[in-house]
C-alpha cells in the first residue's frame, strides 16, 4: 500500500480520519477517506500501489469498461448512457470554437464515436489495452496509452474531456499541468467527477456508490476542484449537472445496503430537488485557461 503523505489540493501534511469505506464492487476490502485539515480535501489513503490497482478492476460488474446488459441497474445505465453521449457533445459544441478534441480515459471509445459523428476530431487516452483495441475494432477510435499523453503537441487541443476520470488519476498534479501545457490559450476542460458534498453522498455515508474505493482516490467538491485547477492556471467558468447519476448512484447504494435497490430512486429525485444548496450527485466543471 502506499501512503499518501500530502494534500493533493494545498500540500498540507495532516489528516483526520473521515470514514471507513468497503470496496463493494470487488474485493470487499476495507478502505480509509482522510480529510486535510488544513483545507478539508478528501482522499482515500492509503491507496494500492499503482502497480496493483488493476486487481481492483477486474470485474464483470464494473460496468465502465463493458456493455454487459445484466439487471435492472445496468439496462437503466445503458440507457442512460445513450442519452448522455448526445448531451455531452452538445455542451462541448455549445462550449468551444474549436474542433480538435481529446478525450482523456477514453475508455471503449463511445463518447469519441458520438462526438466524432457530430464534426469534432477526437482521439483518446486510455492506459486499459482491451478499452483500447475495443474502440479501435468496434468505432474506428484511435486511443493512445497514457504514456503518450506526455508527447502531445503543446498547445495542439481545443476541448480536452475527462468522463469520471479524475477521480482514477495517480499522478493528479502532473497529469492537469500536462493538460495546462496541451490545452490551446483559449480551449476548454470538461472534468466530470462525483460530489461528495451532494445530499445522496450525506444520506448514503460509507455505503455512497460513488466513494468506490480504491477505484476513486479523490473524493471531490466544488471548492477543492476550483482550488485545485486555480493553482495550476485554471479558472473555472461554469458548473453543469448530471442529472440522472443521483439515480444510478443511489440505486447502487441501497444494492450495497443490501436494501430495495429502486428505492434508490426516490433518493435520486430527493438529491436533485436539494441540489441548489448542496450540488448535484455529479458535476461536470468546465474550466478556461487563465
Ligand atoms: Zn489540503
Amino acid at each position: 500500500m502506499n501512503n499518501i503523505e500530502k494534500c493533493a489540493v494545498c500540500h498540507g501534511q495532516e489528516f483526520d480520519t473521515f470514514l471507513e469505506v468497503k470496496d463493494y464492487m470487488i474485493t470487499q476490502e476495507q478502505f480509509t477517506i482522510v480529510e486535510c485539515k488544513n483545507c478539508g480535501f478528501h482522499f482515500t489513503n492509503p491507496i494500492p500501489e499503482e502497480n496493483q490497482i488493476g486487481e481492483y478492476y477486474k470485474s464483470e460488474e464494473y460496468i465502465s469498461h463493458s456493455s454487459t446488459k445484466k439487471g435492472v441497474i445496468n439496462f437503466l445505465y445503458n440507457v442512460v448512457r445513450n442519452h448522455t453521449l448526445k448531451q455531452k457533445v452538445k455542451w462541448i459544441k455549445n462550449t468551444t470554437g474549436g474542433r480538435r478534441l481529446l478525450d482523456i480515459g477514453s475508455g471503449t471509445g463511445h463518447f469519441l464515436k458520438t462526438a466524432n459523428e457530430n464534426g469534432f476530431s477526437g482521439y483518446g487516452i486510455e492506459p486499459d489495452d482491451d478499452a483500447r483495441s475495443f474502440a479501435h475494432k468496434e468505432h474506428h477510435i484511435r486511443s493512445c496509452a497514457q504514456e503518450e499523453l506526455y508527447k502531445i503537441d503543446t498547445k495542439s487541443v481545443d476541448v480536452i474531456t475527462m468522463w469520471h476520470v479524475l477521480e482514477h488519476v495517480y499522478h493528479l498534479e502532473k497529469d492537469i499541468e500536462e493538460i495546462h501545457r496541451i490545452l490551446n490559450s483559449s480551449g476548454k476542460l470538461f472534468i466530470a467527477v462525483p460530489n461528495m458534498g451532494s445530499y445522496d453522498a450525506k444520506y448514503y455515508g460509507e455505503f455512497w456508490a460513488a466513494y468506490d474505493v480504491p477505484r476513486h482516490l479523490y473524493h471531490f467538491q466544488k471548492t477543492d476542484i476550483s482550488k485545485l485547477f486555480l493553482k495550476k492556471g485554471f479558472a473555472l467558468e461554469k458548473v453543469i449537472p448530471m442529472r440522472f447519476d443521483s439515480y444510478y448512484v443511489s440505486m447502487l447504494s441501497e444494492k450495497y445496503k443490501k436494501r430495495f435497490s429502486l428505492f434508490g430512486f426516490v433518493i435520486g429525485f430527493i438529491s436533485n430537488m436539494k441540489a441548489k444548496k448542496n450540488g448535484y450527485s455529479s458535476q461536470v466543471y468546465v474550466f478556461e485557461k487563465k
